[in-house]
Order: structure tokens, then C-alpha cells, then sequence
């Protein structure tokens, strides 16, 4: 079998909290605690799960917006979590991030056709071809060549998301990651821009690692998801299995409350009881145990581990 693009090993992400008198910094944010996955190539993981349980901090992780505190982040089998910033520099080229807010990560004072060049010129893309290659990303993307000469504000939020893409596709990465990347965006140009997305999958050879809080969303695109809560993730599985048999009392709660396309069909919603607790403190044992209804001594004193309970479908919940 072929190895994985991405592997990502025991990952954690600790933000030092500063309290007391003189600032001293004696707790820790767990924005990710101990997190492990695989991304293959070609494929889309899914990342899901309520604002604030780490998600985005993966992600920015793998792009190495942020140094992780402990763990292992592979690409094509080369460690890349200790790499300094011009190796980091180098192999950024392999992978892009395409954001939630396609105006703010757009430069306002620049032309399009300028964005979209700036990787091209930081990764020596010969000058004499750029031009022809940003005619070419915008077409790719569903808009035209005279597109090039306009500023983001003369474009819509969909139509900011698509140059945000060409963006991230100028210098043919492998990897992009997706941080919410249809959130901002009106329902009807959301599926556009997925249905972009997944057209261009296969013709640039894409793996995407996608980070939503819309599980319909992640489940339109995603081959495999993820489902984080409290800088864990809980449950992954291939999408099939996961939407329709979910096992962590957590996932089970969310897909309760993902409409159903058809109106005669209904699905009984579980209404989780509390806020989640902050990670600064997260609760002992399971952190999800203030919040379930199945939840029992053990899960007060002991942490799930994540096992996998059939091929490919981990869960980490004491239940199985
Ligand atoms: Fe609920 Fe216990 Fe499973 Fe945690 S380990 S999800 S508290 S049953």
C-alpha cells in the first residue's frame, strides 16, 4: 500500500497561559492534545467539530503557521514539525492553505492577476510564463483572463474564494488545506465553490485536508472525517460509516443535528446539555464526560484511547 502523503503523530499544541501578579505562566491552553491521523493522497479528510476544539490549530500546524509543542508532522515521509524557515520556506510550495475569509486574505491594494503571481515569483516561476499561467489558474477556477486587472473589492465572496484557490494553486501544490473555506460564503455559492473544489481534485492531483463546523458541509466532500472536541479527536472513520453508524455519544449528538434532504424522514435530535468546558482546564478522564449521557466513573478518573473498533472506524470512548 502506498505510504501516506501526511502523517501526523501524537500532535499537541500547548498555548502557555499567562495569570498571577507578574504574568507568570503557569498553565496551558491544550489547544490539541495528543492527535494522530493519516492523510493519503488524493484523498479529502474531513476536520469537524464545534469552534475552539483545535481544528484550525491542525491545520496550522501542517502548514507550519505555528511550531507544535510536542509530535511528528510526515510529508511524503519527511519529518517537517522541526525544519527551520527557509527549509520550511522551500516546501511550502507543496502545500497551500486556502482561508475562511477569502477578502481578508487578499491583499486589497494588489491586482488579481499580482496575488495570484506572488507564490510564482517567491518559487522562481520563469517571468516570461506568468502571465499565461495566471489566464490559465483563473479560467481554472470559473473566471476570465481580464479578471487579472481588478482588485478583490470588485469582486463577490464566492468570486474572492475562487481567487483565493487560484491563489493556492499557482505552484501546483500537493497538499491544501482548507480552514473553513466555504463558512463565510451564502449557502448557494457554498456548493459552487465545493463543487470546485472537488473538480479540481483530480485534475491537479489534490489531497485536501478540510476544516469545518458544517458536518453537511464536510460530508459533501470529505472521503474520510475526523471529529475533534476539546483538542482531541474523538471518532474517524470513512464518511459512509461515520454518518451512518456514528459511535461517540459526541459525533452521534452533532449528525442528529444535520438536516435530512428529504422532508418525510426525521431524525430525533440529541441537545447536549452544558457548554464545552474551556481548554485551559478541560475535565478529567473523558473531557466529554460533563456533557454525556452515558457517562460513568470510569470516565471521570480514565482517558479513552482512540481504537480502532472495525477496519478504518476509531473511537475513543469507553463504551467499546
Ligand atoms: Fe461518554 Fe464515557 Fe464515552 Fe466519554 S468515555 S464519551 S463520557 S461514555
Amino acid at each position: 500500500m502506498e505510504a501516506p502523503l501526511v502523517e501526523v503523530k501524537n500532535l499537541k499544541k500547548y498555548f502557555p497561559k499567562k495569570s498571577g501578579l507578574f504574568g507568570r505562566k503557569n498553565s496551558f491552553v491544550k489547544a490539541v492534545d495528543d492527535v494522530s491521523f493519516t492523510i493519503n493522497k488524493g484523498e479529502t479528510l474531513g476536520l469537524v467539530g464545534e469552534s475552539g476544539c483545535g481544528k484550525s490549530t491542525t491545520g496550522r500546524m501542517l502548514m507550519r503557521l505555528l511550531d507544535p509543542t510536542e509530535g511528528e508532522i510526515l510529508f511524503e515521509g519527511e519529518e517537517i514539525s522541526s525544519l527551520n524557515d527557509n527549509q520550511i520556506r522551500d516546501m511550502r510550495k507543496e502545500f497551500q492553505m486556502v482561508f475562511q475569509d477569502p477578502y481578508a486574505s487578499l491583499n486589497p491594494r494588489m491586482k488579481v492577476g499580482d496575488i495570484i503571481s506572488e507564490p510564482l515569483i517567491i518559487h522562481g516561476y520563469p517571468k516570461e510564463k506568468r502571465e499565461e499561467r495566471v489566464n490559465k489558474l483563473l479560467e481554472v477556477v470559473g473566471l476570465s483572463a481580464y479578471h487579472a486587472d481588478r482588485y478583490p473589492h470588485e469582486f463577490s465572496g464566492g468570486q474572492r474564494q475562487r481567487i483565493g484557490i487560484a491563489r493556492a494553486l499557482a505552484v501546483n501544490p500537493k497538499l491544501i488545506i482548507a480552514d473553513e473555506p466555504v463558512s463565510a460564503l451564502d449557502v448557494s455559492i457554498q456548493s459552487q465553490i465545493l463543487n470546485l473544489l472537488k473538480d479540481i481534485q483530480d485534475e491537479f492531483q489534490l489531497t485536501y485536508l478540510f476544516i469545518a463546523h458544517d458536518l453537511s458541509v464536510v460530508e459533501h466532500i470529505s472521503d474520510r472525517v475526523g471529529v475533534m472536541y476539546l483538542g482531541k479527536i474523538v471518532e474517524l472513520a470513512d464518511k459512509e460509516t461515520l454518518y451512518q453508524n456514528p459511535l461517540h455519544p459526541y459525533t452521534k449528538a452533532l449528525i442528529s443535528a444535520v438536516p435530512i434532504p428529504n422532508p418525510r424522514l426525521r431524525r430525533e435530535r440529541i441537545i447536549l446539555k452544558g457548554d464545552i468546558p474551556s481548554p485551559s482546564n478541560p475535565p478529567s478522564g473523558c473531557t466529554f464526560h460533563t456533557r454525556c449521557p452515558f457517562a460513568s466513573d470510569v470516565c471521570k478518573k480514565e482517558i479513552p484511547k482512540l481504537r480502532e473498533i472495525t477496519s478504518g472506524h476509531l473511537v475513543s470512548c469507553h463504551l467499546y
